[in-house]
């Protein structure tokens, strides 16, 4: 039985187009800055995304890593969403590697950080606080795509402020494409417009854009220099690395708009579940679907849930809510299969 693998957008395989992109790629010594496949992949992201520079590096969390450490000194301190990634999912990196303080904001419903806490947080300039330095957003964070008249009044504040700012747009795309549905425009010019809002940007390539490894920070071509001695401190100098860029490359020209069919997806995943006593469902905005339990179901019967639908071939993760992803290698015939498995268990047990 082929597995639906809802845990996350990034396992899927690169299909054979990509390969072929891979095979093909030119490849130089990218610590050397001669890797043509790396240079073009950091080139067309920083142009598309309207940056002096870009800088790839194999994964998401050392991109936002060398992004902290490239803005923030040891004891200055960056605001940060209570569950966003640069805070929550990557060890506390910052803190640990680079003497920075993180102070997280709950967020709202809708996934942003109200813009009078941020605000209340900034600290005075006095010797008893850490110094105040970044803004560190996320979008989409939780799958939910930030506003834009809220990034564009969030960087306001930054500004005003002297903070610089940084986006984890480690989906940065699935907010574009959903934007660009509403708006009925482009998708690329929608991630530009996102990115306008921001110093500096990090863009995974290894999630719903398809690709094996990867992502690319760009920012100022300064920022993106003191970027570069941190990744090489970080462990992140690889040589060939074209092969990588190659495919991350061909998922930005190739896989972007096709993320629409993802955000689909998820919408009829979620119009699924509709209806089962002691869920709830979270309607998408973009490829990521929650799905809370009700607190009298959880314990065994929860468990018992991620089993169940393991044994029918559906793949879940679910360590704060059952979390269901949708990418490139789930198809309308696997998300039927895993409405069937959610509503069987549902109704056996009831
Ligand atoms: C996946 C992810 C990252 C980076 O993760 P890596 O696994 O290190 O590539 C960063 N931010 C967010 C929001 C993510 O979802």
């Amino acid at each position: 039985m082929n597995l639906v693998d809802l845990r996350s957008d990034t396992v899927t395989q690169p299909t054979p187009a990509m390969r072929a992109a891979m095979l093909a790629a030119p490849l130089g010594d990218d610590v050397y800055g001669d890797d043509p496949s790396v240079n073009g992949l950091q080139e067309a992201l920083a142009a598309a995304l309207g940056f002096e520079a870009g800088l790839f590096m194999p994964t998401g969390t050392q991109s936002n890593l060398c992004a902290l450490l490239s803005h923030c000194q040891r004891g200055d301190e960056y605001l940060v969403g209570q569950f966003a990634h640069t805070y929550r999912w990557e060890g506390g990196g910052a803190a640990v590697l680079g003497s920075i303080q993180p102070q997280p904001l709950n967020h709202q419903a809708d996934g942003s950080l109200l813009l009078a806490d941020i605000e209340a947080n900034i600290k005075p300039d006095d010797a008893h606080f850490a110094r105040t330095r970044l803004l560190a957003l996320e979008n989409t964070t939780g799958g939910k795509v930030l506003p834009l008249a809220y990034l564009s009044a969030a960087s306001e504040l930054a500004r005003k402020h002297g903070l610089a700012r940084h986006l984890d747009g480690a989906r940065l795309f699935n907010a574009a494409v959903a934007q660009a549905e509403h708006s009925g425009g482009d998708a690329m010019q929608a991630a530009r417009r996102i990115a306008g809002h921001f110093d500096s940007v990090s863009v995974c390539f290894s999630k719903g854009l398809g690709a094996p490894v990867g992502s690319v920070l760009c920012g100022s071509r300064d920022f993106i220099q003191r970027a570069h001695r941190w990744r090489k401190m970080a462990g992140g100098g690889m040589r060939q690395a074209g092969i990588l860029a190659a495919a991350a490359h061909y998922a930005l020209e190739h896989q972007v708009e096709r993320l629409a069919d993802d955000h689909a997806l998820a919408m009829q995943l979620a119009q699924g579940l509709q209806g089962l006593e002691g869920l709830t469902v979270e309607m998408p905005q973009t490829n990521i679907v929650f799905v809370d339990i009700d607190a009298d179901l959880v314990g065994d019967r929860a468990r018992g849930l991620l089993a169940h639908l393991k044994s029918r071939g559906v793949l879940v993760t679910g360590l704060y809510r059952l979390r269901f992803v949708t990418h490139l290698d789930v198809d309308a015939n696997g998300i039927d299969r895993a409405i069937a498995a959610m509503r069987e268990y549902f109704s056996i047990q009831d």
